[in-house]
């Protein structure tokens, strides 16, 4: 489904990939793990398409993105992708319900279809009675998961989660993990996470292990 080859990425002097390549299976849980500083969260942006690599390919089912125009590139992003941040991420000012259907509304449905969209995601993830809460009203792992609903409002291909359990405590830990378990075994959600949390990586099909800008388990 998505294949990075030949990546390479500076940061000024800063040598932050070294040549990685690897590839991601449809319906794959795939964990990338390694020190901090590895170059994990850069590459999952540039899989993600919200980094530009110096050289290099990233080719999602047959089409390459590198080059793509901004425009065009965003929205296929917005199709496709869904993305998960250590720190929620979700708008303060907006309700639960409001900031999963966003996506969504960005993306061309209708207000009331994407509201009930919403409204039916987090009702999956165990919160509805949360539909009309902002982020502040929440406790750390209600937003987590809100943030998961609205990496699937526009039904994605792959989500990117970077260090998704990294700032919750470990019953929110065991939370999240199980619904990326889940996802992965009811729908075939292709997953790929970077963390630090071996329980998290416990549930992948495959562990990338990263350090200092390269992939060392390189037969993956
Ligand atoms: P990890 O997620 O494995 O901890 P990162 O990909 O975040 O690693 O960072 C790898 C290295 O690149 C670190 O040394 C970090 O300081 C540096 N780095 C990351 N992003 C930037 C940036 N935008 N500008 C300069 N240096 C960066
Ligand atoms: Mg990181």
């Amino acid at each position: 489904m998505l294949e990075v080859r030949n990546i390479y990425k500076s940061f000024g002097s800063l040598d932050v990939l070294k040549d990685i390549s690897l590839t991601i299976g449809k319906g794959e849980i795939v964990a990338i793990v390694g020190p901090s500083g590895a170059g994990k969260t850069t590459l999952l942006q540039i899989m993600g398409t919200l980094e530009l690599p110096d050289r290099g390919s990233v080719c999602f089912n047959g089409t390459e993105l590198i080059g793509m125009k901004d425009k065009k590139l965003s929205a296929f992003r917005n199709r496709n992708m869904g993305f998960v941040f250590q720190f929620h991420q979700l708008l303060p000012e907006f309700t639960a319900q409001e900031n999963v259907a966003l996506p969504a509304l960005i993306a061309g449905m209708s207000r009331s279809k994407a509201m009930a969209k919403a409204k039916e995601l987090l009702g999956q993830l165990g919160l509805a009675e949360r539909l009309h809460h902002k982020p502040a009203a929440m406790s750390g792992g209600e937003r987590q998961r809100t943030a998961i609903a609205r990496a699937l409002v526009n039904d994605p291909e792959i989500i990117f989660a970077d260090e998704p359990t990294g700032s919750l405590d470990s019953a929110n830990r065991e939370e999240i993990q199980s619904i990326f378990a889940d996802l992965r075994d009811r729908l075939g959600q292709t997953v790929v996470m970077v963390t630090h949390d071996a329980s998290l990586a416990g549930i992948a099909d495959r562990v990338i292990e990263m350090a200092d800008g390269r992939i060392l388990n390189t037969e993956n």
